[in-house]
Order: C-alpha cells, then structure tokens, then sequence
C-alpha cells in the first residue's frame, strides 16, 4: 500500500468520523452506530480506526498541505 493509497483511506476515514460527529450533533443519530451497532467490536474497531487515521493524518499534514508546507519551509 503506497501512502497516496493510505491518506485516501485515512482521510475517508477521518471525514466519515467527523460527518459522523456532525449528525450526533445535529440530528442526535449515530450512522456508525446505526450501521454497525449490532457488532460493537466492529462499531468500536470504527471509531479506534477514525482515531487512528486523525493522529496519521495529523502528524503527516505539513506534507501533504500546500499551506501549512509552504509556511514550515520559509520558516525553515
Ligand atoms: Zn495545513
């Protein structure tokens, strides 16, 4: 798996997590829950991944951010 591939999930990932966030917000309906709620490993093995993926993304986005990339390298 090449890290394109790997953002791409991880990103999903973190957009699903976040979409997920919003609609317990906002309509007080968990879609995780909604559709894995009768498997709590695999609803749970879900939110540990969206985790998992945030911290990936984090710590790899000056990489990949054409903004935050620019500043570290003038700054740099
Ligand atoms: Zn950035």
């Amino acid at each position: 798996m090449n890290n394109k591939t790997l953002h791409l999930i991880t990103y999903s990932l973190v957009v699903v997590g976040a979409l997920n966030w919003g609609l317990v917000g906002l309509l007080d309906f968990n879609l995780v829950n909604a559709l894995f709620g009768s498997w709590p490993n695999v609803e749970k093995l879900v939110y540990v991944l969206v985790g998992a993926s945030a911290v990936y993304d984090f710590a790899g986005h000056s990489k990949y951010c054409k903004y935050c990339g620019e500043k570290s390298e003038k700054k740099a």
